[in-house]
């Protein structure tokens, strides 16, 4: 019997959620960086270097981004652990991947761009000194999995940087709730030409465990020392936890 999962608000079989995921992506794809700086008001720039500079990357160490998408993260670990380090990245989706390895390529980076699921990295173990996954972990079947992989391929002493949407301080959150479920949806419809994609964005949010929760979970995968950082009242939070 296949099991249940959440695709936003909705209910799908454990083995239709990638496919539907997949759906959203190369929908948006296009106008992904766009979208982002819009709904965002260029926020997530900030909470992205933020998660930069807590990766702790020196030169010469080796940093694999899970779905990575356009780069964003990548770009910047490249120039944090220079010619001599190694940048991976990696995204389930191909239309997400290509725009994030052109983007690369147009910064001057030369980095693998490995088309693979999180929850089966083709990667050695105990090799990165640092793996991040932004805005990514939401859409997975089975983040278990996909933490115990992480977990897996970071070599002892290296750290998981997760920078995820998390749970809004509580006094906020009719605001936020009327920003997501009215004006996202009507963005992505005239952005994107698509409102369905932004409305599972603001489900998915909803649906995805808040930060004790995901603390735990980092925890039950292996990770030490797991500690979370609230940026913007908690609209977002990025979790850290090391391998030791
Ligand atoms: N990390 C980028 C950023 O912060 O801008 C992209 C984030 S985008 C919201 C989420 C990405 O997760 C998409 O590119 C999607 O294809 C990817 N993704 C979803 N499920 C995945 C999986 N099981 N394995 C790897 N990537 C996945």
């Amino acid at each position: 019997m296949t099991n249940n999962t959440d695709f936003g608000f909705q209910k799908v079989a454990e083995d239709e959620k990638a496919q539907r995921v997949a759906g959203v992506f190369d929908s948006v794809a296009a106008r992904y960086d766009l979208m982002n700086d819009l709904m965002s008001a260029g926020l997530h720039r900030l909470w992205k270097r933020f998660t930069v500079e807590q990766s702790g990357l020196r030169p010469g160490q080796k940093v694999l981004d899970v779905a990575g998408g356009t780069a964003d993260l990548a770009i910047q670990f490249a120039r944090r652990v220079d010619n001599t380090g190694t940048v991976v990245l990696t995204d389930i989706n191909a239309s997400m991947l290509n725009r994030g390895r052109n983007r690369m390529l147009d910064a001057g980076i030369i980095a693998p761009a490995v088309q693979c699921d999180a929850e089966r990295l083709p990667f050695a173990a105990n090799y990165f000194d640092c793996v991040s996954v932004a805005f990514g972990l939401r859409n997975m079947t089975h983040k278990d999995r996909a933490l115990a992989e992480m977990q897996r391929v970071l070599r002892p002493g290296g750290r998981l940087l997760v920078l995820e949407f998390s749970r809004i301080w509580q006094p906020l959150a009719p605001a936020y709730d009327a920003y997501s479920f009215k004006i996202l949806p009507a963005l992505g419809k005239l952005i994107a030409g698509d409102s369905d994609s932004y409305r599972y964005l603001a489900e998915s949010i909803r649906m995805h465990p808040d930060q004790e929760t995901l603390k735990s979970m980092m925890e039950q995968a292996g990770l030490e020392r797991v500690e979370y950082f609230n940026l913007s009242a908690g609209v977002v939070a990025l979790h850290r936890g090391y391998k030791l």
